[in-house]
């Protein structure tokens, strides 16, 4: 048996805790404030939202946090995940780079987003919540909440991005199989809904809008939480199992990655995979080169502002600093959905701000040429979020071959595209474009910051 097959077959490998970088910043992320008095969040504020468990696994500063045995139960059916190495595309590149990807398309939903649906839905169904409600873009996330949903017997209700909601029939159909309903956003169940629609009644939707239409649901019913799938702290913190495990694999290796990539939506498996390693390189470890891929046409971290701002469209939620397009931004309708959100996760943001790592942004005809690359030479089809790692770990390789250098190249593969053919289907036939923002939507969305004086 080959070292991986025994080292994926040994349950004892899951991680038992979660890594939380809060505990080695230089210097702490800035406070979370209410939307109405500016003043920093208590966990009360967040109450209505959150169940407490999550709400303290927002602001500890503890470095591990223990994973829960029935959640570690649930992580066997596909934990510890594959580590691979590439090398028949380093082949196909001619490129000196070793180059090795974490593989989280092996989960039931096919992406890394369960890692923190299943830990979400099991401290909700602890605390005696009935019912979750979320938002989803392309349908990852919500097809992740439903699975969840579905393990502890919690109803599930989902608000999607009109436009994915008419583009991915089959990934809303297995967002019903699991059980959850879905809605398209925006909808005229919700306050937040109608008044969006009574502007423009084909407005296509934006993950700012859905997470309004839900926040909203959750706020009202006492047995009713809301659940994200990316940005906040806890989120980010789950998907530390990514790194944690790549860490182990790459030791069997006999390895350590010089460069991590990963693509950055709301930047919940970019901080997966790295988080671990910029951890360690912090604690006095090994430095790493750290590289977070966006898409040019919603490119938040390389064209945003670092700013006080709303996670959503109708400012229902908290203020937090991070880099920004502006809450009424609406991004074009290109094919990554997961990437189409117009902030980035507060810890990523500030591990920018302290140069701890890079971000780069690229069009996505660009990015669907590397995933096809990819997947001629490796088998997998990645999803349009993971073309966009899969470009930026192409370009570190080829640079490699440019410097003759030999580097360690590592990348999340954060999941497979198989829902999304129509996107492949329409790259082939040259339908793809690479659609630009409008610079004075941008221009307007980031005039409209909220204007916060900054707590001491
Ligand atoms: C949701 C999703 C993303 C974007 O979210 P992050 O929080 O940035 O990871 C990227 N890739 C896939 C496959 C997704 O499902």
């Amino acid at each position: 048996m080959s070292e991986q097959v025994k080292y994926l077959l040994d349950e004892s490998r899951i991680p038992k805790a979660w890594y939380n970088i809060q505990a080695d910043l230089p210097k702490p992320a800035p406070a979370v404030l209410h939307p109405g008095t500016h003043k920093p969040v208590g966990p009360d504020d967040l109450a209505p939202l959150f169940p407490m468990e999550l709400i303290l696994q927002e602001v500890t500063l503890e470095r591990e946090v223990p994973i829960p045995e029935p959640v570690r139960e649930v992580y066997r059916q596909w934990r510890p995940a594959p580590l691979y190495r590439a090398r028949r595309l380093e082949k196909a590149l001619q490129t000196p780079a070793r180059i090795y990807y974490k593989y989280e398309g092996v989960s039931p939903a096919g992406s890394h987003k369960p890692n923190t649906a299943v830990a979400q839905a099991f401290y909700n169904k602890q605390a005696g919540v009935k019912r979750l409600i979320t938002e989803t873009g392309a349908g990852q996330w919500g097809s992740s909440l439903a699975f969840a949903g579905a393990l502890y017997g919690l109803e599930v209700q989902i608000f999607m991005v009109r436009v994915s909601y008419n583009q991915k029939p089959y990934r809303r159909a297995l967002m019903e199989t699991y059980g959850a309903r879905c809605i398209a956003s925006p909808s005229k169940e919700t306050q937040s809904g109608r008044a969006i629609l009574a502007k423009d009644p084909d407005h296509p939707g934006s993950l700012g809008i859905a997470i309004s239409e839900a926040v909203e649901v959750a706020a009202q019913r006492d047995d009713t939480k809301y659940a994200l799938g990316s940005v906040l702290n806890h989120v980010l913190l789950h998907q530390t199992v990514i790194g944690l495990e790549a860490i182990e694999q790459l030791e069997m290796a006999n390895d350590y990655p010089d460069v991590i990539v990963g693509c950055t939506g709301g930047g919940s498996n970019f901080a997966g995979i790295a988080f671990p390693f910029i951890g360690a390189q912090l604690r006095g470890g090994k430095k790493v080169r750290v590289v977070a891929v966006e898409p040019a046409a919603c490119p938040s971290l390389t064209r945003g502002t670092y700013a006080y701002d709303f996670g959503d469209t109708a400012h229902l939620t908290p203020l937090t600093k991070m880099h920004t397009l502006g809450s009424t931004f609406t991004p074009p309708g290109f094919h990554a959905g997961g990437l189409r959100y117009h902030g980035m996760a507060p810890l990523v943001s500030h591990l920018k701000e302290l140069g701890l790592l890079e971000a780069r942004a690229y069009e996505q005809t660009k990015v669907f040429a590397a995933g096809v690359q990819f997947a001629r030479a490796e088998g997998i089809l990645p999803a349009p979020e993971a073309n966009h790692a899969v470009k930026g770990a192409i370009d570190e390789a080829i640079r490699c071959r440019e410097e003759g250098v030999s580097r360690s190249i590592l990348f999340n593969l954060c999941g497979h595209g198989h829902f999304d053919m129509q996107a492949y289907m329409d790259y082939f036939a040259g339908k793809l474009e690479d659609r630009q923002y409008e610079e004075q939507e941008l221009a307007m969305a980031l005039a409209g910051l909220p204007s916060v004086a900054e707590p001491a």
